[in-house]
């Protein structure tokens, strides 16, 4: 007799570490996977970032018959899945990174905010890998769907949940197979702008066999004292700011963030007393993405991109010599900055200690007599909260993934894995 046909998760990469998550569902003869980035480790000298230097450097797993064929590495698919699908749940690299060298052939959902916020990062090549044959500001084809959408890959139905995350257009993803309903979170919070939507997710997980789940904050050691640079929500983080520009009336006060978060952009924009004025890309952004006009300026040899109204340009020379009217987003020639200005940095790249790049940035800061200020609001759910959605889902089985402690989050409704790279369970 024939044995019944199983669901099979592998975990590809991803796990014990932060980024790369790649897992694969496969059901007979159709397979998905998600996510598809890059692990990130600024601190390793890659010589290229070729498919075969990452997969020899053991940054991307590999992966037969998903990448371009024409890319040195990629290795043909033995086993001839007839369906195959890619899914991303957000746009943060450590999730899309490679999505260039994905084989063209082969479908690449998200959700349709993912879908349009991608290729706006990428207008400069500087975001994704190159696709082969291509500018290198080419972004690859995306089917982007409505929330709550389902899709049918041969007997796998995997339905995209939006869910709160630093990164606009982020989702979770409930997976249904005739033999298993499994869960990924993808990244989340309750402390962002939308907490609804990850307890939504959480209701239609409910009592799943396996959730897939983020432990981004479990991975470092509690601090006994909150360090003053963190913020406990996105509203608490614009509010501080605030409360910044208006105590420095006279000072030139700056800032950056993290484009792939435009919605803290438009919050700083309506909640800070001067007039928030973006570079010229990121408001063209605001305004593709979102239909919002904010005021921009251009760095120098920059041109006004079409889409934006010529009415909001700021001139860079004001921002320097009236700066007690601008609160401005700076990203580069810090040494224009006047001596006495206030610089915050709101997780903008370099994004932290783990990134050589960021102690010289600091040190430049320190030399230009600019005054920096972190203020800081992560996109991950808290050690507590990570209970809390555990505790709201019940899972079956637990995996926590895309952490450096995954064995610290529990399971008090069932079993719990640690999965290692390449593990592959059976439902
Ligand atoms: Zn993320």
């Amino acid at each position: 007799m024939a044995s019944k046909a199983k669901t099979t998760v592998t975990f590809h990469s991803g796990v014990m570490t932060i980024g790369g998550t790649v897992i694969e569902v496969a059901y007979e003869n159709a397979h998905v996977f998600f996510d598809f980035g890059t692990e990130f480790r600024p601190e390793i000298p890659l010589p290229n970032q070729d498919l075969e230097t990452l997969l020899e450097y053991r940054l991307i797993p590999q992966l037969p018959g998903l990448y371009d064929s024409k890319l040195a590495g990629s290795q043909h698919d033995e086993e001839n899945f007839i369906n195959t699908a890619v899914f991303i749940s957000h746009v943060h690299l450590d999730h899309t990174k490679m999505i260039n060298y994905l084989d063209a052939k082969i479908p690449l959902y998200a959700l349709d905010a993912t879908a349009k916020i991608l290729p706006l990062l990428n207008r400069n090549g500087t975001f994704l890998l190159p696709a082969s044959g291509h500018e290198n500001n080419f972004t690859r084809d995306i089917i982007g769907v409505a929330p709550q959408t389902e899709i049918s890959v041969g007997e796998i139905s995997v339905k995209l949940v939006p869910v709160d995350h630093d990164a606009y257009g982020a989702c979770g993803l409930i997976i249904t197979t005739p033999t298993a309903k499994l869960a990924y979170t993808g990244d989340l919070r309750l402390h962002g702008l939308q907490p609804e939507n990850v307890w939504d997710f959480c209701q239609q997980a409910y009592h799943t066999d396996c959730l897939m789940i983020e432990g981004v904050s479990i991975s470092f050691p509690e601090r006994a004292e909150k360090s003053l640079s963190v913020c406990d929500s996105e509203t608490e983080l614009v509010e501080r700011m605030a409360r910044l520009v208006k105590n420095n009336p006279d000072r030139p006060i700056t800032f950056n963030a993290y484009p792939a978060n435009p919605l803290r952009f438009l919050e700083m924009a309506k909640k800070i007393s001067r007039t928030t004025v973006l570079t010229a890309d990121m408001a063209a952004l605001l305004k593709e993405l979102l239909q919002k006009d904010e005021h921009y300026y251009l760095n120098p040899g920059q041109i006004t991109p079409s889409t934006l109204d010529p009415a909001l340009e700021v001139a860079y020379d004001c921002l320097l010599k009236e700066p007690e009217k601008y609160f401005w987003q700076v990203t580069q020639d810090f040494e224009n900055l006047l001596n006495n200005t206030l610089y915050i940095h709101s997780d903008a790249e370099p994004l932290g200690d783990f990134d050589p790049a960021y102690a010289k940035f600091i040190d430049l800061l320190e030399k230009l007599g600019i005054e920096f200020v972190r203020l800081s609001c992560s996109g991950h759910a808290t050690p507590g909260d990570l209970n809390k959605i555990v505790s709201a889902i019940e899972p079956k089985l637990l995996v926590p993934i895309h952490s450096l402690h995954p064995e610290k989050l529990e399971n008090p409704f069932g079993e719990r894995i640690l999965p290692v790279r390449g593990q592959k369970i059976h439902f």
